[in-house]
């Protein structure tokens, strides 16, 4: 028995470890396509807006857009939509760095939410591409600690998120209001194109994208949601979604206070 049981575990443990390495091989495997997509991704993304804002620019300069009013107009509003979509990519793959270098640092204040939403839900409403109409339920004297400047990025990318993932319009409403646990709990529900069950926990991997075929018909890297996971996690606190395709999202944030 002495000896089968041996051989037996032998073969367990070779076995063990040749799974081991093979998932492994296929982690890599599939973190290096994803970084290849996101180079691919970037490259297009930094091009494109770099391409258009040059030529909105010569063509003022040297093919006379600029006695022309109503072109000169145009062309101003092209080039500063798309200054504004290359700073907020900027911005997102700096605020990566930042993480990547474990220099993402919290700096917890007592803020109301309530202010803080309102202000990012104004932005979102200058800047909107879609109808979007947002119910906000967060009581004005709540006060909560959290660092405002990364908070109100998190916040940013999940109203960001739902605007993009959604149809021609999107209803988003979100909620915030203090636990029994003593913590605080803030939601930001969709009624966009839902993710599917097995990818709900996979959306906040580093480059992570929910694959659509092809071509990804809604542009991004994959970076927001990481950001947002680990924002919440270096306040202590915690982060989930609940979804349905084709009926929408709700993520739920919680943090310690
Ligand atoms: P990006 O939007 O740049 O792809 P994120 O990390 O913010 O990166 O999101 C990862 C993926 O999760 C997205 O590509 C998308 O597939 C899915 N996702 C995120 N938010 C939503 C949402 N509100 N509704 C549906 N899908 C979403």
């Amino acid at each position: 028995g002495g000896l089968l049981g041996g051989s037996v575990l032998l073969l367990g443990l070779t076995t063990g470890c040749f799974l081991l390495m093979l998932s492994t091989i296929l982690k890599q495997k599939k973190l290096s396509e994803v970084k290849n997509d996101f180079i691919n991704n970037m490259t297009h993304e930094l091009k494109t807006p770099l391409a258009t804002v040059s030529a909105a620019v010569e063509a003022m300069q040297h093919f006379g857009a600029l006695n022309d009013p109503q072109k000169a107009q145009t062309y101003l509003s092209i080039s500063r939509n798309e200054l504004q979509r290359l700073s907020d990519l900027v911005e997102k793959v700096l605020n990566i760095a930042v993480e990547e270098r474990q220099t993402l640092t919290i700096n917890p204040e007592p803020v109301r939410p309530a202010e803080l939403v309102s202000e990012l839900v104004t932005r979102h409403q200058l800047k909107a591409t879609k109808p979007v109409h947002f119910t906000v339920d967060i009581a004005p004297s709540d006060s909560v600690h959290l660092d405002p400047l990364h908070v109100g990025n998190v916040i940013n990318n999940l109203i960001d998120n739902a605007i993009k993932y959604s149809r021609e319009q999107v209803s988003i409403a979100i909620r915030g209001h203090h636990d029994d646990n003593g913590g605080w709990r803030l939601t930001v529900q969709d009624d966009g194109i839902g993710i599917p069950k097995n990818y709900q926990d996979a959306i906040f991997d580093r480059f992570f994208r929910v694959p659509t075929g092809n071509l990804h018909p809604i542009k991004g890297f994959g970076l927001g949601l990481y950001y947002v996971r680990q924002v919440v996690e270096r306040h202590g606190g915690r982060i989930a979604v609940r979804s349905e395709p084709n009926r929408g999202s709700e993520f739920s944030l919680w943090l310690p206070n």
